[in-house]
């Protein structure tokens, strides 16, 4: 028996950290991967629970040596998901959740279409920029950035298997656990 494997994809700033930190107290046996990124830890991001922060090197002689499921860059830095905790977990049968950006979730479904893609949206593209500025952790430039790939990365809904628009977020976080659950009922 393999576990299954949940992608989470949405633009920057939708919530999609909180809604899976949510879902996993509700869904205790979901395992989360963690990715590494070149990216600099922002204030109250810790090594090992947010991401594994790398610096460029290491990132490219990981990905040299296979080491990543998928990789991508986005917003200027570089993300990958480890491969080896990913294919254990699955082969122990545990479900396993990514949160990963469009480019790597692509990457993704090339090599396990038994996916469950599910794309978090916000209500609006100005409630997003709102949500952007309120945390305060990006300078305006990138803020920018976020926006123009956010209207990309909406392009992508369709590649999806399911929609959750992050509006309430207590409504998100049921209807995010409400697909896990109906997934692990179906008969494949
Ligand atoms: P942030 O810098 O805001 O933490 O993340 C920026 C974007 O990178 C988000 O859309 C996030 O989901 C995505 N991301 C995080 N980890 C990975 C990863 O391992 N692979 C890919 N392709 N994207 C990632």
């Amino acid at each position: 028996m393999s576990g299954l494997l949940f992608v989470l994809s949405g633009p920057s700033g939708v919530g999609k950290s909180t809604l899976r930190k949510e879902v996993m107290k509700r869904c205790p046996a979901l395992k989360y991967s963690i990715s590494c990124t070149t990216r600099p830890p922002r204030q109250e991001e810790e090594e090992g629970v947010d991401y594994y922060f790398v610096d460029m090197q290491t990132f490219e002689e990981m990905k040299g040596r296979g080491e990543f499921i998928e990789w991508a860059k986005v917003h200027g830095n570089y993300y990958g998901t480890p491969r080896r905790p990913v294919e254990e977990w699955l082969k122990e049968g545990f479900d396993v959740i990514l949160e990963i950006d469009v480019q790597g979730a692509r990457q993704v479904k090339n090599d396990y279409p038994s996916g469950v893609f599910i794309f978090v949206a916000p209500p609006s593209l100005k409630a997003l920029e709102q949500r952007l500025r309120e945390r305060h952790s990006d300078p305006e430039n990138n803020i920018l950035l976020r926006m123009t790939n956010a209207h990309l990365e909406m392009q992508s809904i369709r590649d999806y298997n399911y929609l959750v628009v992050n509006d309430v977020l207590e409504d998100a976080v049921d209807k995010l656990r409400s697909i896990i659950l109906a997934e692990r009922c179906r008969i494949r």
